[in-house]
């Protein structure tokens, strides 16, 4: 039971980690919770994940875009964000020379491809319905426990004996709870925002032309994330205690309900999915490496989703670890050397840190409804509508050619500096 390396997660981010290692000839051990079958056939979870120029180009080069079928990629082609009844709303259009700032892509495609994609891979062994026990680390290796889940689930009567695996590098995609990050003595910095994100399809009577909306309300915060015609994903923020009552409603009321809340923009609204509810949390490890061990996705930087970057940053994670393991590979030296961790550490920390900041003051400032976070953001976005370079550093940053929302940075309050 011995492999080059262990990854513990078989989500986007894991998979995408296994399938960028396709060609180096290495044994890779996957473990996972689940099984094999749900793998293969995730359920609908409601997410419509924002996919980067990036992200796109990486998934079409990795070849996982083409088990995505073609009905289930959806353009986005502006944006818009408004504030409560301002009249003035900040419109974000491509960068020139672009068409659109992304597509939108179900998280439920994106796992079911890229599961598809890592099928029959070389030297690849998965470790299905397996938890991850005791951890060792010695000098050249890691041993990993693996704690197969009983057959019959918590509480089964019979527990099947655990397993150990050793490994030269271990790497954690076990989701922003990480357990793996915990045993592995590394720390997070969680922010919980007290708020739970609905999602839900909906079908609407005016059309949306491809255009997403973010907008700040008083006492709640609406997206609007387009689809195909008429279909859209209705994203809503409120307090815990309100959206229960609102996943309670019967349908007639529910969609009464959201069609009010959009002012009636839309026209009708009619419910096409199943609601599904998200309480929101953002993490970030304070440590992204640690000897013959490293982390990626969602246990590395756990976005908020309001600036829809956490697979686009999970898939920029797994391209820089994967060219420094590829690189060893190709040099016949350590993969797990502590100069390649750290450097993969320092450019992932470099990209997202400054965002992952961004967004909490985003997140943070938008869903305050005091008076003056009211007055600040509309200056906000009345500056934002007014400097050109300040819309290009939003569109860049959408589209992420060069993750630079950086620039964004002067323009949030409490940030400067950072
Ligand atoms: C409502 C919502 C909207 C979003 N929208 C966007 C968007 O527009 N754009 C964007 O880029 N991102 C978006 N995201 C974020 C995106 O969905 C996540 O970043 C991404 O799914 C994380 O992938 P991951 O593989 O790191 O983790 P996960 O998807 O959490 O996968 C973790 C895997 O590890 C397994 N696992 C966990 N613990 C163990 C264990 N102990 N042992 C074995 N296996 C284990 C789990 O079963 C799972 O398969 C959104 C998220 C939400 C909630």
């Amino acid at each position: 039971m011995t492999f080059d390396l262990a990854i513990i997660g078989a989500g986007p981010a894991g998979l995408s980690m296994v399938r960028a290692l396709a060609d180096s000839g290495l044994r890779i051990a996957l473990i996972e919770q689940q099984s094999a079958s749900a793998l293969a056939d995730p359920p609908f979870d409601g997410r419509e994940i924002a996919l980067s120029l990036r992200t796109l180009r990486i998934l079409r080069e990795s070849g996982v875009f083409d088990h995505i079928p073609a009905d289930q990629v959806f353009p986005l082609e502006h944006a818009i964000v408004m504030n409560g009844e301002d009249r003035h709303p900040m419109r974000v259009a491509p960068l020139r020379g672009k068409s659109a700032l992304g597509a939108l892509v179900p998280n439920q495609q994106i796992r079911r491809a890229v599961w598809a994609a890592v099928q029959g891979q070389q030297g690849l062994t998965l470790f299905d319905r397996n938890r991850v026990g005791a951890i060792h680390t010695a000098a050249d290796h890691v041993e990993i426990e693996l704690q197969p889940v009983a057959e019959g689930g918590e509480g089964a009567a019979v527990e099947p004996a655990p397993v150990s695996i050793r490994a030269r590098l271990l790497i954690a995609a076990d989701s922003r709870f990480s357990d793996t990050r915990r045993k592995m003595g590394i720390g997070a910095d969680a922010h919980d925002f007290g708020k739970t994100m609905l999602v839900c399809r909906m079908q609407h009577e005016q059309p949306h032309h491809h255009t997403a909306w973010e907008w700040f309300g008083i006492g709640q915060t609406l997206a609007l994330l387009p689809l195909s015609e008429h279909l859209s994903s209705v994203v809503l923020t409120l307090p815990p205690h309100e959206m229960q009552a609102l996943l309670e409603l019967p349908d007639a009321d529910f969609e009464r309900d959201i069609a009010r809340r959009y002012q009636g923009r839309l026209g009708e609204m009619r419910r096409a999915g199943s609601r599904h509810s998200y309480p929101l949390i953002g993490v970030y490890a304070q440590r992204f490496v640690g000897p013959r061990f490293a982390l990626i996705g969602d246990a590395a930087v756990g976005m908020h989703p309001v600036t829809a970057h956490g697979f686009n940053f999970g898939l920029h994670g797994v391209d820089l670890l994967s060219r420094e393991i590829l690189a060893a590979v190709r040099a016949g030296t350590d993969i797990g050397a502590p100069e390649r961790l750290q450097r993969f550490e320092a450019a992932h920390r470099r990209a997202t840190r400054p965002l992952y900041l961004a967004t909490q003051a985003i997140a943070t400032l938008y869903t305050d409804d005091r008076g003056p976070a009211r007055l600040v953001r509309r200056l906000v976005l009345d500056a934002s509508s007014r400097v050109g370079p300040l819309r290009l550093a939003i569109a860049t940053a959408l589209s992420e050619e060069g993750l630079s929302l950086r620039a964004l940075l002067p323009a949030l309050p409490g940030l400067r500096g950072t």
